[in-house]
């Protein structure tokens, strides 16, 4: 049977916020007079995470479905596996902590009533740290002038994807660490809503710092080679500026004749463009890595069990 919906949603030890998350799940999707299925993938949880999701799958049956993963491949991963295994016409993703209330889903079922094949969000209100929230603006601002993908809130995991869009995520390959803008990328009439956002209802978020510096290079290097433009086009200025000083000591030194002063000078120089080659080599890693990874033969994920009716 085909639902008119799939909810899917990644959990990685999220024990403290799943019965709480289905029952208003579960509530606001009987109103909608659609039918659907919920799909949960187990991210490799630690806690009671499975379990509880178990019981609510015996609870309500036939409306979930669970699929449990071998290790932790990482919520895009996790969302990749759920849209593969998903059967409805159209698929909602949203986050296990309750900040993407599922009351808003109405809105976005809305939008793909008028025809757009993607439904992407954006948060009135952001209830995360003032670290966050500043940071990410600057990286989303970047992100948008680098890459051709027009997202107001990058961040938001609320939206809303036609079955069309879908179907070309699953059958590529990429190991793309954002789902999100890539499904814009194949998208043909994508919009944004405004959804309200919540605190995380309890515990703790799953993304250390390094982990969002770690997605914020992926997103901008799946999506662009603006970064190694730009890198060229600098080591193209610096190197005229350089034969422009070589040109004018040598004259000097056939005017003058030989200088040694400007020591500190020298070494400020030196260091900062032996700064800017590390900053290169680095930049040429990330592009190596993301490459390698999506030749490599090795799955993206790994699936231990799937538990439905
Ligand atoms: N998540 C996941 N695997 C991970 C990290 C997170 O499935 O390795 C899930 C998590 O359980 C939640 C969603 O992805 O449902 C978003 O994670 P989180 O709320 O920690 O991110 P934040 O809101 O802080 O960006
Ligand atoms: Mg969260």
């Amino acid at each position: 049977m085909m639902p008119n919906l799939s909810i899917v949603i990644p959990v990685y030890n999220e024990e403290a916020n799943i019965p709480h998350l289905i029952s208003r799940l579960i509530t606001s999707l009987d109103t909608l007079g659609k039918t659907y299925e919920v799909i949960f993938t187990n991210d490799g949880s630690k806690d009671e995470s499975l379990a509880l999701l178990r019981a609510a799958a015996e609870q309500h049956k036939g409306k979930i479905r669970i699929i449990d993963f071998k290790g932790n491949f990482g919520q895009h991963m996790a969302i990749v596996a759920a849209f593969s295994e998903s059967r409805g016409s159209v698929i909602v993703t949203l986050d296990a902590d309750l900040q993407n209330p599922p009351e808003e889903i109405y809105k976005l079922l809305l939008k793909i009533d008028e025809g757009h094949d993607y439904v992407g969000s954006y948060r009135d209100k952001r209830k995360d740290t003032f670290f966050r929230t500043y940071v990410s603006r600057c990286v989303n601002w970047i992100r948008e002038k680098i890459t051709d993908i027009n997202m107001r809130d990058q961040g938001c995991m609320l939206r809303a994807y036609n079955r069309s869009v879908i179907e070309k995520i699953v059958a590529g390959k990429d190991h793309v660490t954002f789902i999100p803008a890539l499904a814009y990328k194949l998208a043909q009439n994508p919009t944004e809503v405004e959804v309200n956002h919540a605190e995380r209802a309890a515990g703790e978020s799953k993304y250390n710092l390094y982990m969002l510096i770690r997605l914020n290079f992926d997103l901008i290097t799946s999506f662009s080679i603006a970064p190694l433009q730009l890198f060229t086009m600098f080591g193209m200025l610096t190197s005229t500026l350089n034969g422009l000083l070589v040109a004018y000591l040598l004259i000097r030194r056939v005017i003058v004749g030989p200088e040694a002063e400007g020591l500190f000078t020298l070494f400020a120089i030196v260091f900062f463009l032996i700064s800017v080659v590390i900053v290169g080599i680095g930049l040429i890693g990330e592009y190596l890595g993301r490459l390698a990874l999506n030749l490599s033969p090795r799955p993206r994920y790994e699936i231990k069990a799937i538990y439905e009716d």
